[in-house]
């Protein structure tokens, strides 16, 4: 037992609820673990139809489910109606969760709920629980999203840039896809704005980022919201990249082909390897998926690309085969063990902000490709602000050609743009880690956190 848990009589209890998607419960359950370790005790809300499909959890975390209405799987149902419904049996199924965990000895001090589901803190308060919102975003996009929603920034937005207090100038083709083009995807303008929806309920407003990384923004936000940032949520373990202990994803909707991944990278030279991946969701479209492939032809690197079984009818024909003395390419691996590897010398990424944090925190320079959503800021940050990456410029058809794609890569793993970008990781490196550590900024938030809720228990 952690010397800090033997201290704690009273282990207070907190009920943690991801939005179901692979980017939102990653961070969820590592934060969950670093609780844990604190000895809270923590129990994950999961929805029927991901339990139903999930690995075993080890470990202290229990797993209980509640239901988004949709037990057998949501199919394709749209975006709105899949919330109007989750919010609806989500409510219900999550207070009864809570009585019953309540009436089994089991009861719950606080929930800590992910804000795409911002109903939750509504069930916790009329339980008389402490609320905990985790933002999964940065805190950057968090802050757009934030001005947006209070009607400071004005949508539809002016045509060139918009000033926003605590980040550089930011052109439109920066700022968030559902706020650049609210139609474009039905519901999810909503979903982003409506995470502040209560939020002035929750007596914690967690963000998975790190202060040194976006201190300006989080000074700013913190004006308004009680904001802690409480990341990078990666196990420390992978920080100063000795060998993994932990290698549980947990809920990961999909299996890695772990040794398939490790045996062949093993077999790789130090900084040599390009590793690819756009994320659970992003789908390339075709003309893209088939630059992308010759790019990396191209590049004349080894590659390591993660093509989900979704989109592998894209890849251009053969390519797989014709390409194995060089490439490898899986239908899913276990990231942070790929980007830990010594061989990893470039993270070819969408940008999705998990992936963007774990390159930072695992010092991998990054050619940023994004996709939607959030990425195309995430990606102005890798390279304008923290100057780990280049983000590859699109033609006037949206599509980044094999040439630009093997330039970037080069560009980043050999010639004198790429010194920058690597003197870069290793500093960024090194905060990640120090935010995590014994007394950085993150595991300070943190042990506050934990305290509060013993403090209150005992
Ligand atoms: N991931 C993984 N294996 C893969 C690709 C991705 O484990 O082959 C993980 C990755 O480490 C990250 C998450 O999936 O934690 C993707 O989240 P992100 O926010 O980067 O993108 P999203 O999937 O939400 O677009």
């Amino acid at each position: 037992m952690d010397k800090r848990e033997e201290n704690i009589v009273h282990k207070p209890h907190c009920l943690v609820l991801p939005y179901p998607i692979q980017g939102h419960i990653n961070p969820m359950l590592q934060l969950s673990k670093r609780l844990s370790h604190r000895g809270i005790r923590i129990t994950l809300a999961a929805t029927k139809h991901l339990f139903k499909t999930k690995q075993q959890l080890s470990g202290s975390i229990s797993v209980e489910t509640i239901s988004d209405g949709y037990d057998e799987g949501k199919g394709d149902v749209d975006l709105e109606p899949y919330l109007a419904r989750f919010e609806q049996v989500g409510t219900q199924t999550l207070s009864e969760l809570l009585e019953k965990l309540g009436n089994s000895g089991r009861p719950v001090d606080c929930v800590i709920y992910d804000p795409f589901l911002p109903w939750a803190v509504v069930v916790a308060k009329k339980h008389g629980l402490v609320g905990a919102a985790f933002f999964t975003q940065s805190s950057s996009v968090n802050s757009i999203y934030y001005n947006v929603y209070k009607g400071q920034l004005k949508v539809p937005l002016p045509d060139k840039e918009i000033i926003v207090t605590g980040l550089p100038l930011l052109k439109i083709s920066d700022v968030p896809s559902f706020v650049r083009d609210q139609d474009s995807h039905p519901g999810s303008f909503e979903l982003v704005l409506n995470q502040f929806r209560n939020v002035e309920e929750a007596d914690f407003v967690f963000v998975n980022s790190f202060y040194e990384l976006e201190e300006e923004v989080i000074d700013y936000m913190a004006k308004f919201l009680p904001v802690k940032t409480i990341g990078p949520t990666i196990p420390s373990m992978y920080l100063d990249k000795r060998l993994p202990e932990d290698r549980e994803y947990g809920l990961s909707v999909y299996k890695p082909d772990t040794n398939t991944c490790m045996e062949w990278l093993n077999q790789r030279q130090p900084d040599s390897v390009v590793y690819v991946s756009f994320g659970s969701i992003a789908r390339l479209g075709e003309e893209q998926m088939e630059e992308l492939a010759w790019g990396l032809r191209l590049s004349k690197k080894h590659f390591l690309w993660v093509v989900r079984s979704s989109e592998e009818s894209k890849l251009p024909k053969d390519f797989a085969k014709e390409s194995s003395e060089t490439g490898l390419i899986v239908s899913w691996c276990p990231q942070l063990d790929v980007l830990a590897h010594e061989a990893v010398g470039c993270f070819v990424t969408h940008c999705g902000w998990n992936s963007t944090l774990e390159a930072l925190s695992l010092g991998v320079p990054m050619v940023a490709v994004p996709q939607w959503t959030d990425q195309s800021t995430n990606s102005k940050f890798v390279m304008d602000v923290w100057k780990m990456g280049i983000r590859a410029k699109t033609d006037d058809n949206g599509i980044v050609s094999r040439e630009t794609i093997a330039s970037c890569i080069r560009d980043v793993m050999e010639r004198e743009r790429g010194e920058e970008i690597k003197k870069n990781a290793v500093k960024w490196k090194e905060q990640a880690r120090k935010a995590v550590d014994e007394g950085g900024s993150s595991d300070k938030n943190i042990e506050e956190f934990v305290s509060s809720l013993t403090s209150n228990r005992l």
